[in-house]
């Protein structure tokens, strides 16, 4: 028995880390569209996050040598707060995000974390330390346990109900006639977009990272479903670093610093408060969108 079982348990391990790492790549496509450029160096070491302190350090990028995306920026984000990039399409912030993901290398200056340059450390375990919140969660054919509980590996039934609980989804999972026994994506239950949204911010959780990055991750979303997301949000941050990058001012207000950037440099920097007050780029932003959600 023990000959026939090991090699099939073998396989389903195999099969289980392609899918998940499909799922991953899928996610990663869908809000950083762009493959892994860069390779680990032949000494790099694990990142080990003690506090979760970012900082960018002046840092340059080109896609391409003809036109220059960042510009020099600089920022430091606090272990445990939440910043947040704000600026209008095409200035440079999902850059940013896939920067810190190291899916390129900077062209000058330099990305850290508590201190360890990104370009020193293993990928997998840059990885592991970021969990991204996408705009779209792609779910498997499978229980909703299921989908909640590849987060992490080995997790247990409380862990997987204490992530839902996090992410606002529990209530919903438990109304359902067969919980999270109930077969959800395309051949099972369809779930609407806040819904989805919820399973993907609980798998997150499972993955308890240091730090958090988010990439518009409510833009998609009506209102409403908007708010209850963002409340789900507020809690998941809660010990951890974040990195937010808004299209909808309102749901960055909160943010411990809030970072205007135009054209790959910031232009402007400061809570939404002193932003107001200062009524410079930021102010002017916030007017326009007020003007635009009384509007609708
Ligand atoms: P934002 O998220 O603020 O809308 P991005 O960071 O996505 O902006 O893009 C910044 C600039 O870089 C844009 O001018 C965009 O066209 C350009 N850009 C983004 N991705 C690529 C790429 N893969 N190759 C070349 N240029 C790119
Ligand atoms: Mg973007």
């Amino acid at each position: 028995m023990v000959q026939i079982t090991s090699p099939l348990g073998f396989l389903g391990t195999v099969y289980r880390e392609i899918r998940q790492s499909m799922v991953d790549m899928a996610e990663m496509f869908h809000l950083l569209d762009q493959p892994a450029e860069v390779l680990d160096k032949p000494d790099a070491r694990p990142l080990t996050v003690q506090r979760g302190e970012i900082t960018l350090d002046n840092v340059r990028f080109s896609y391409d040598p003809e036109r220059e995306v960042l510009k020099g920026v600089s920022l430091t984000i606090e272990a445990g707060k939440t910043v947040a990039i704000v600026g209008p399409s095409g200035s440079g912030k999902s850059t940013i995000s896939r920067l810190l993901f190291r899916f390129y290398d900077v062209t000058r200056g330099a990305i850290r974390i508590d201190g360890q340059d990104l370009r020193d450390v293993t990928q997998t375990s840059l990885h592991a330390a970021i969990g991204v919140v996408p705009q779209d969660t792609v779910l498997f054919n499978d229980t909703i346990r299921y989908n909640i509980a590849y987060g992490r590996d080995g997790a247990s039934e409380a862990d997987v109900i204490e992530a839902a609980k996090a992410a606002q989804i529990h209530d919903f999972i438990s109304r359902l006639p067969d919980g999270y026994d109930t077969q959800v994506g395309e051949r099972g239950l369809k779930l609407s977009g806040g819904e989805k949204q919820r399973v993907g911010i609980a798998r997150t959780l499972l993955k308890n990272p240091p730090i958090l990055m988010l990439d518009e991750a409510t833009s998609a979303l009506d209102t409403e479903t908007e708010k209850g997301i963002q409340e789900a949000l507020v809690h998941a941050a809660q010990g951890r670093t974040v990195l937010t990058i808004a299209h909808r001012l309102s749901t960055i207000a909160d943010a411990d610093m809030i970072v205007v950037l135009e054209d790959g440099e910031i232009v402007e920097h400061g809570t939404h408060i002193e932003l107001l007050a200062k009524n410079g780029r930021y102010a002017s932003l916030w007017r326009r969108q007020a003007a635009e959600q009384d509007a609708a």
